[in-house]
């Protein structure tokens, strides 16, 4: 990180584009105080590169700072595995695009399978009617959103029932190695932000960074009962979060567990904000 002190626009500018001749790169990251992300223009940075600007709260006595930094692109995984509600999600989403990588919520295709078998009036407790009704569906991603049969399924994979019988059709094999599969391969040759249950010790155990997040359930809970994706009470979701882990903890097939070799986040006292810092602090260190 290279701090450059602001005493005019001019003179920034210059400094910067000094910076970018002598530095090779693929990303160009400028952290400036956030009243100046407003005026800052990057159209005076002479590099067609990608170039992310970003603003933060300045700390005492870095007001008149702005950061520089310069990021090569390598292949790397950043594996983020933990319990429902723990918050992972909103904090790959955010962290993917400060580092301009790409986004995969592989909960969402467990999820997608189970909405279809529940639409379809699939036996979810019959793995191979299941796994019949994977082999149905054309699963891909557009701008890290999941697009099934050519249909985004946004909220609707986001309900409690849906939830509750995602972690019914995960525990199957045939259903897990098909979709760890296609997790490899579309993190394969290009940086990726994953987040799941088995990442870092099935679907990647070679990932670069490793991170467990992990909060009491009664957090958890409440914060699914907050985001209001249907009408369950915050009772019944804390008992549907309390099940849904002890069957994801406990599964034969990949069940979730921290790897030995993942940092342990617990949310319960944290914004997001102080997780996607912790992660990008460990991210940018190593
Ligand atoms: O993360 P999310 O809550 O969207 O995941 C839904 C369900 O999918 C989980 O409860 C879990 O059973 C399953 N899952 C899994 N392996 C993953 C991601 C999700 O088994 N990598």
């Amino acid at each position: 990180m290279i701090k450059i002190k602001y005493e005019n626009t001019e003179k920034m500018y210059e400094e910067i584009n000094n910076l970018i001749e002598d530095n090779d790169f693929d990303i160009i990251v400028i952290s400036t105080p956030k009243e100046m992300k407003e005026v800052f223009n990057d159209k005076f940075l002479k590099t067609n590169k990608n170039i992310v600007i970003s603003s933060r709260m300045p700390k005492k006595n870095d007001e008149d700072y702005v950061y520089v930094e310069f990021i090569k692109q390598d292949v790397y995984a950043i594996a983020v595995d933990g319990p429902s509600g723990s918050g992972k999600s909103t904090v790959c989403k955010i962290i993917s695009k400060i580092l301009n990588i790409n986004y995969l919520d592989t909960g969402s295709m467990y999820r997608s399978l189970a909405y279809y078998c529940l639409k379809e009036n699939i036996d979810i407790n019959d793995e191979f009617k299941v796994f019949d009704e994977l082999n149905k569906l054309n699963i891909t991603f557009e701008s890290s959103k999941i697009k099934v049969n050519g249909e985004f399924l946004g909220d609707k994979i986001r309900t409690n029932d849906v939830s509750m019988a995602a972690s019914v059709v995960s525990k199957y094999l045939s259903i897990r190695e098909k979709l760890v599969d296609m997790q490899r391969e579309i993190s394969h040759d290009k940086p990726t932000i994953l987040d799941g249950r088995d990442v870092g010790t099935n679907v990647l155990p070679d990932a670069k960074y490793k991170f467990y997040l992990d909060a009491s359930a009664e957090v958890r809970a409440k914060r699914r009962f907050d985001e209001k994706k249907d009408d369950s009470s915050y009772e019944k979701i804390l008992e549907d979060v309390i099940t849904r882990d002890r069957q994801d903890k406990t599964r034969k097939y990949a069940p979730l567990k921290k790897a030995s070799d993942a940092i342990l986040i617990n949310s319960d006292d944290m914004s997001i904000d102080d997780v996607v810092e912790k992660i990008i602090e460990v991210v940018r260190e190593k």
